[in-house]
């Protein structure tokens, strides 16, 4: 029966990462090191995060030689505290390091390329509006008179109340109607330093208009839509068809309308948006000859400027690939910094002109990093093949079936590997499997005869998943083959409410086990969250090189939690999140270290219980409580409920009411 089998093409065991899954290595054999590389550890938590002897890992808040804190048991003692997973974690030090290490890049950039304006940082809000994310950051970037910038009305609220540093800025942007502009101009006169950043044609009379009434003027700046390319996901952030800012010829009619309402001497900063996510260094570097010279043109046309608003953009590197790809960059915070300081310098020298105060609006570069998310595994699931005995008169397509399996078997036990002969066999499997579902339609072969033939093929996939090397150079086929019999980890999580761009724009971020990383995981898996919807997964790793669909994750242990970490989620992810089946917010805490070298609880904000999500969707929990009490009372009485069964009832939907909405155990 070989004949079928004919093409070989050796694989040179030498050139490809070859691996059987029932390795010889036992726990021993595994190290830290191992767990570092497997996980890319090593690459995208380099300054925050690493693995310590114990196997688990340790968060260094203000880089490697501060201070460590053991994740694991920081979980531990937080659910000692009834703090349940799923949980968040942010550590105030990081965004603190991260304030830091982008101020220190444009200092250090200032002062290689003698820059003589200012540096002036401003927190985008929409990022993460929580109060005490917002709080801890203005707090914590008191020093350097960090700034906000606020999209919408709501968030200008926010702004306005908690911003009260004289010297830190305001950035008003997004829609604006009448009041929005009149608040931005009273703002000044309370003392806020707001720059009402005109986005859309319209807003200009407006401004002319609040002023008029006001007897007063605001600071104004002009978004400019910028002809360079964008990059990534958030491309159309620039560009004629972008949504936002001013074309040429509509700047141009802005100043003079301006100058005639007598306002051109309010206007003061010129700002762009690439999008965010900067993968390439390229777009930015673009960008910002352009901006330049519309900010040199705009100053020459008279107006005073003095700021120049870089926007956001400024790229995390979830993959820690260093490459311009979705989940990376091709450039450091440095390289950023010098590029915008080299690049506006250039501009102004050449044009003489006096050097801008700089202003940067990096949301994802300040808020990623501080914000871990954990959760727990509740259990595993997976289609474990048995190959049921041979009996007589079996149909054709179970023996052929049986054959095929046979083949697998045999082509594994070579000492190399083909691969191709493999493929073929397989194919072979494939069109067994579908020749008895269609038997079966028929009416040729019974419920029985199917199962049998399901098994086999079950079989074949395990076998050769035991064979097939991890490696990229598969044939597609092959490569997805490993899903097909893979683990699945319930996760305790909802991917909507608490993950959900690795759903909406399947965005990667690392995902790993906090514990055990001195033991060889022994599993490929993914992850299945909570909800109803086959959507609800996380299934898109990061790999050494490749992104990959399989994690590897150990076994579960009896009565041992098993606990996973998505990190570099501290920006978009929480207000993005939705209701989707009802899951609400998680627990989240927030952690500084202190003097004595131990870590202070300093906020811990509850998770929504199921009667908030209710009422958030207008439901009335005593009301939906009080029919069920109804109804077990008619129940009672046509003797279908005890009395017992009907108190027990009633007091686990009152308990629950007041639980999160995800499972406890
Ligand atoms: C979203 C946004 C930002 C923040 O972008 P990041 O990529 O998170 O740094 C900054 N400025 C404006 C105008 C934005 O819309």
């Amino acid at each position: 029966m070989s004949s079928r089998y004919s093409r070989m093409v050796a694989i040179d065991p030498a050139q490809s990462t070859f691996h059987t899954t029932e390795s010889s290595m036992s726990k021993n054999d595994w190290t830290i090191e191992d767990s570092s590389y497997l996980y890319g550890l090593k690459k995208w938590g380099k300054r925050y995060f690493s693995i310590n002897h114990a196997g688990q890992i340790e968060v260094h808040p203000r880089g490697p030689d501060g201070n460590r804190i053991d994740l694991m048991a920081l979980v531990n003692e937080l659910q000692g505290r009834n703090l349940q997973l799923p949980l968040i974690v942010r550590f105030e030090d990081i965004l603190q390091d991260r304030l830091e290490a982008i101020h220190q890049a444009f200092a250090k950039a200032k002062q290689r390329y003698k820059y003589t304006g200012e540096y002036l940082g401003v927190f985008p809000i929409k990022c993460n509006q929580q109060r005490h994310v917002v709080e801890e950051i203005i707090s914590c970037g008191r020093k350097w008179n960090l700034g906000l910038e606020a999209g919408s009305k709501a968030e200008l609220l926010i702004a306005l109340s908690l911003l009260e540093n004289p010297r830190a800025l305001l950035v008003c942007n997004g829609y604006k109607d009448q009041r929005y502009i009149e608040t931005t101009i009273l703002a000044r006169q309370l003392g806020r330093n707001a720059v009402v950043v005109i986005e859309q044609i319209d807003e200009v009379d407006r401004i002319i208009k609040a002023s008029q009434e006001l007897g007063a003027s605001p600071s104004i700046g002009i978004r400019a839509k910028l002809a360079s390319r964008g990059s990534g996901h958030w491309k159309n952030s620039i560009g004629t068809s972008s949504k936002f800012g001013l074309s040429i010829p509509d700047i141009l009619s802005t100043v003079e309308k301006l100058k005639s309402a007598n306002l051109l001497k309010d206007l003061q900063l010129l700002h762009f948006h690439v999008g965010s996510q900067i993968n390439d260094i390229g777009i930015l570097k673009d960008a910002l000859q352009e901006a330049g010279q519309i900010y040199v043109a705009i100053n020459q046309l008279g107006a005073p400027m003095g700021y120049l608003d870089v926007g956001g953009g400024l790229g995390i590197d979830y993959d820690g690939s260093q490459t311009a790809t979705p989940a990376s960059r091709n450039y450091s915070l440095q390289n950023y910094a010098n590029d915008v300081v080299a690049t506006i310098r250039e501009c102004c020298i050449s044009n003489n002109i006096k050097m801008p105060t700089l202003i940067s609006e990096s949301g994802r570069a300040i808020a990623s990093h501080y914000s871990v998310l954990l959760f727990n595994v509740l259990g595993t699931g997976s289609v474990t093949p048995t190959i049921p005995k041979e009996k007589e008169n079996e149909s054709i397509i179970v023996s052929n079936l049986r054959e095929t399996l046979a083949l697998i078997k045999e082509i594994s036990q070579d000492q190399n590997i083909d691969i191709s002969r493999l493929q073929e066999a397989w194919n072979d499997a494939i069109k067994f499997k579908a020749d008895a579902l269609n038997a079966f339609r028929l009416g040729y072969i019974n419920l029985h005869e199917r199962a049998v033939a399901e098994q086999i093929t079950w079989a074949c996939t395990n076998a050769l998943i035991k064979v097939l090397p991890q490696s990229h150079q598969l044939p597609d086929e092959l490569k997805t083959l490993s899903s097909a019999l893979a683990e699945t980890y319930y996760a305790n999580l909802s991917v909507f409410r608490s993950i959900p761009d690795t759903w909406a724009i399947e965005q990667l971020f690392p995902v790993m086990p906090i514990h055990r990383l001195n033991e060889k995981p022994k599993k490929l898996g993914h992850f299945a969250d909570l909800t109803c919807d086959s959507d609800g997964k996380i299934a898109r790793f990061i790999g050494n090189g490749t992104e990959k669909s399989l994690l590897e994750l150990h076994e579960l242990r009896a009565n041992e939690n098993y606990i996973i970490g998505i990190f570099l989620g501290g920006a978009y992810q929480e207000v993005m999140g939705n209701l989707h089946n009802l899951f609400g917010s998680t627990n989240a805490v927030h952690i500084r270290l202190n003097q004595s070298g131990g870590y202070t609880l300093n906020h811990v904000v509850k998770s929504d219980t199921k009667s908030d999500v209710l009422k958030a969707l207008e439901h009335d929990p005593e009301l939906l409580l009080e029919r069920l009490r109804l109804a077990s009372e008619l129940a009672i009485q046509k003797g279908n409920l005890k009395i017992k069964d009907a108190q027990r009832l009633i007091e686990h939907i009152e308990t629950s009411l007041r639980q999160s909405t995800y499972l406890h155990h």
